[in-house]
């Protein structure tokens, strides 16, 4: 059961060879086992998850229940789930109980799928291991002495080692990607408006999006045809009928073209990535595909570009946490500014801080035309870029990350390093495409690596066919760590 699909899971429901409370249990069981190794999960309530699994057997048993209902999935701790904690990795939430659901927990709910727990992440989902975290470092299933990615490395780890079906993830600059790439999962990351952020805790709002992280296209496929859809509570959430994703997940790929940048084969990535991309690449080849090369020119200001707009952002949306609302404040203080000043000084972790003063700086008077619009002017040739690529091509592949997983503690200690993690994903946010990271195989240590599709807008069921495919012929993705 721990390895079944999703499709297997709501046939065996569906079946009754299961109940949801059993399957429930299970998964439940596996956390209490495995969890305090990996750290994966900050909030688990068994009671809350059983409660919420009896009714779904109940709505099973009545008829009617839709596919997923029944099935155990976890949250990244970024999404509001009423009645449980939601702390986004932060001591500044350490104590917040949401009273309200995200619209994406609204509509997985409403599909049937039970909330087995909140899964750890970077704070304020600023990270690319998962060690900026307040409840400390997840690690690695694979490799414990390994990073799981970040921000959604509790997510990856946790269905990595088998603890949840699938999870939500975020992905601000590669969130989704680079820890599924790591962990050896897939993870998507959708076309920028797709996905509501309404009650998603907000990093940077041009640039978050919500996805599923699961072990297979077709399990990210049933979840985000239950994730997506218009929310007038979301200003930048699109109007879009809503679309069933795996609806063409069997057509073949004869004729696909592939576009490689050229950029993104240079200097920079791994030996072993390079191996293990070149290989899927073949095996795309092999299926009928071509492959093309083609320019993103301004890609290498990607990383430059986004640590000026999304801190730039990240100082507007974290001024909320100001100690009197919500969050923490501090125990003692002289004055109203005083408590502001304290509460924030101890609510927030070092990359955070970092984030709101490179944030601050940056759209201060003086600096603004200097850092912050050039920064705007750059994303707009990023994404023009990507337009012209796309004249040639119907998708992009290339690495997701530029290596295998690291130990924890390697980059924590140089910003820089840590932030040329997401050196292939930034972009694609940044020009608001749909990504994903499939698992092509395994480099130095055993440790997965990551292929990365980026689709045109709105392209996501072509790109999860183009996975999916993959994935019939070759069994990366049913891979799981040993021990485990
Ligand atoms: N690693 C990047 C950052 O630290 C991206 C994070 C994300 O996608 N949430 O900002």
């Amino acid at each position: 059961m721990i390895k079944a699909s999703l499709r297997e899971l709501s046939a065996a429901l569906a079946q009754k060879k299961i109940s949801s409370v059993e399957l429930s249990t299970l998964f439940l069981e596996r956390i209490e086992r495995l969890n305090p190794t990996l750290n994966a999960f900050i909030s688990v309530d068994r009671d809350k998850t059983l409660a919420q699994a009896g009714q779904a057997d109940a709505a099973i048993a009545a008829g009617g229940a839709g596919a997923l209902a029944g099935i155990p999935l976890a949250y990244k701790d970024i999404f509001c789930t009423e009645g449980w904690a939601t702390t986004c990795g932060s001591k500044m939430l350490a104590n917040f109980v949401s009273p309200y659901d995200a619209h994406v927990v609204q509509l997985l709910k409403a599909a049937g799928l039970v909330t087995l727990g909140k899964t750890n992440m970077d704070e304020f989902a600023m990270g690319s291991s998962n060690e900026t975290s307040f409840f400390g470092p997840v690690r690695n299933p694979w490799d414990t002495a390994k990073v799981p990615g970040g921000s959604s490395g509790g997510s990856a780890a946790a269905v990595a080692a088998r603890l949840a079906p699938a999870a939500t993830g975020t992905d601000t600059g590669g969130s989704i990607r680079q820890p599924a790439a790591l962990c050896g999962l897939t993870g998507l990351k959708p076309t920028y408006g797709v996905v509501s952020r309404y009650g998603m805790i907000a990093f940077a709002s041009s640039l978050d999006q919500g996805g599923p992280m699961a072990k297979s296209a077709e399990d990210c496929a049933l979840l985000l045809s239950a994730m997506a859809g218009f929310d007038p509570r979301d200003s930048t959430s699109l109007a879009r009928p809503v679309e069933d994703y795996a609806r063409d997940l069997d057509q073949p790929l004869a004729g696909l073209k592939i576009g490689l940048p050229r950029e993104f084969f240079a200097e920079g990535m791994a030996d072993d990535v390079r191996a293990a991309v070149d290989a899927a690449l073949a095996e795309y080849r092999k299926a009928g595909a071509v492959t093309v090369e083609v320019g993103l020119p301004n890609s290498g200001l990607s990383v430059p570009a986004y640590y000026v707009i999304a801190p730039a952002e990240a100082s507007s949306n974290l001024s909320r946490f100001d100690g009197v609302r919500y969050g923490h404040r501090a125990p003692e203080y002289s004055d109203l500014f005083d408590m502001y000043c304290k509460s924030r000084a101890q609510g927030f972790g070092a990359e955070v801080k970092r984030r709101i003063l490179i944030g601050t700086y940056v759209l201060s008077h003086g600096y603004y035309d200097a850092y912050y619009l050039q920064a705007q002017k750059i994303r707009r040739l990023i994404a023009d870029d990507f337009a012209q690529a796309f004249e040639h091509c119907d998708v992009i592949m290339g690495p997701t990350s530029p290596g295998v997983a690291f130990d924890v503690g390697a980059k924590s200690d140089d910003p820089v390093a840590m932030y040329l993690s997401d050196i292939y994903t930034i972009a694609v946010n940044l020009a608001g495409l749909p990504g994903m990271s499939i698992p092509c195989g395994f480099g130095a240590g055993g440790l997965p690596v990551g292929l990365q599709l980026i689709g045109n807008y709105f392209d996501e069921a072509r790109m999860l066919n183009v996975a999916h495919r993959y994935q019939q012929a070759t069994d990366w993705h049913l891979r799981m760590p040993e021990d485990i």
